[in-house]
């Protein structure tokens, strides 16, 4: 006798688009069941017991993310800090003048304008290094930001098309409650499994867990392209997918968080962003941003080689000490920061195994590729932000992904 169905679909991972996914099926007359591995929803996104988002920190685009209008309707409260860019505060050194910032946005728009004009060009892919100035004072600086801060590997490693197509502009707010926390409440109330780790999906919709076996008409697969090739798929994926998922890895992207314990500040306002002249070639400066809300944090934003050179939270944690004594001097970190770090070590973790998804040189239309895979007859779809070929890389991007699966997989069911 053939077990009982256990949801009409699957949904895997209860990450943005996982829980995007059950609402949105929900709300079309759907029964579902999500199966998280981990012991906690929101995925990357994820507020600590701090307060911290040791994952996604803003609703990039703002006007056009979903994200933001749910929040305001829960009473969360966002918030804009005005800042596109870090500041720059130490040029070659010393301190930055006037001079060096304007010169420094001045490169930045210059950076930004070249590789838009480069991309419009047509013509075949190419790196996002390629497309970039160089030989400026300030070009390595700009470049460093734009790939291995902003997206989290090196110019130089990914697609100058799929960087344009997924560049976030508009506006960036951060939700003072923390998007992991507002994930978790949208999460509220949804069939969610705990600590049931998919191993394998077979024919029939069997999800095969540590925990037992799941049965559903469809799924939603919502794991990261990072753990993603770790599921196994009975029968096996098309290559056309195989290859698409091999073509948006994610980036090395971690987070370490310093607590000042006392009222020493730097001088500095709330969500002071730290920046420096890169001052050769292998120098690596991480990204900050200090006291958000207010609050007694040093939050340092790590990636690209940077961070494939730090292979857990003690490294990355040394790496983040030895930045900020740069601008502050050792003795001072050492002083305003006495507590060990909390450490977001993305790369290490699992679950995830990286940050963010960025596309390969030539890998450009893999996220279309993906968003678009109907196997086993339609009912099986791929969500998650490496599936959105506007918004990739954010939570937004995920979660629109999810409800578009949802919508899919649904009509799929008929
Ligand atoms: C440091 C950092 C900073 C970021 N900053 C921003 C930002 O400021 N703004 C922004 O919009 N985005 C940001 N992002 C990206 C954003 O967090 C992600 O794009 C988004 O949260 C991804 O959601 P998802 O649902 O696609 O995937 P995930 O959140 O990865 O969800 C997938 C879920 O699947 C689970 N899972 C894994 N394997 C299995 C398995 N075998 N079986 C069952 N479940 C499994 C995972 O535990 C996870 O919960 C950041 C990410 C990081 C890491």
């Amino acid at each position: 006798m053939t077990p009982p169905m256990d949801a009409d679909v699957l949904v895997l991972g209860a990450g943005a688009a996982g829980i995007a996914a059950a609402r949105r099926l929900r709300a079309l007359g759907r029964s579902c069941l999500v199966l998280e591995a981990g012991t906690r929803v929101g995925g990357r996104a994820w507020t600590d017991a701090a307060g911290l988002d040791l994952g996604a920190s803003w609703l990039h685009v703002a006007e056009a993310n979903p994200l933001t209008a749910l929040a305001r309707e829960l009473g969360f409260t966002p918030y804009d800090d005005g800042r596109r860019r870090r500041d720059i505060l130490l040029a070659a050194g010393r301190p930055a003048s006037a001079a060096d910032r304007a010169a420094y946005e001045a490169a930045c728009d210059a950076w930004e304008a070249a590789v838009a004009v480069r991309a419009a060009a047509g013509g075949p892919d190419t790196s996002l290094g390629e497309a970039a100035p160089r030989g400026g004072r300030w070009d390595a600086t700009v470049n460093h930001w734009f790939g291995a801060i902003i997206n989290g590997v090196e110019s130089e490693r990914s697609s100058l098309i799929d960087y344009v197509a997924t560049v976030l502009d508009g506006q960036n707010l951060m939700v003072r409650e923390g998007i992991g926390t507002l994930v978790a409440r949208l999460a509220e109330g949804l069939p969610i499994r705990l600590g049931a780790r998919v191993q394998r999906l077979a024919a029939g919709m069997v999800a095969e867990t540590g925990a037992g076996e799941f049965r559903g008409r469809a799924a939603i697969v919502t794991l990261g392209t990072g753990v993603l090739p770790e599921l196994v798929f009975d029968p096996p994926l098309p290559e056309v997918v195989t290859r698409a998922i091999a073509g948006l890895p994610l980036a090395p992207v971690m987070k370490v968080a310093l607590r000042a314990a006392g009222e020493e500040r730097f001088g500095l306002p709330p969500f002071a962003r730290l920046g420096r002249m890169i001052e050769g070639p292998g120098d690596r400066p991480c990204s900050w941003v200090l006291w958000p809300f207010g609050r007694p944090w040093a939050m340092a934003y790590i990636g690209g080689r940077l961070a494939d050179s730090l292979p857990d939270a003690a490294s990355a944690e040394a790496a983040a000490r030895a930045e900020l004594a740069r601008y502050f001097g050792a003795a001072a970190v050492a002083r305003v920061f006495p507590e060990p770090a909390t450490v977001a070590h993305w790369p290490a973790d699992p679950l995830f195994r990286g940050g963010y998804s960025y596309a390969h040189v030539g890998a450009a239309g893999a996220r279309a590729v993906l968003a678009r895979a109907a196997p086993m007859e339609g009912k099986l779809r791929f969500a998650g932000e490496a599936c959105h070929t506007r918004y990739a890389g954010t939570v937004g991007g995920a979660w629109e992904s999810g409800e578009a699966a949802a919508e899919a997989v649904s009509a799929a069911l008929g």
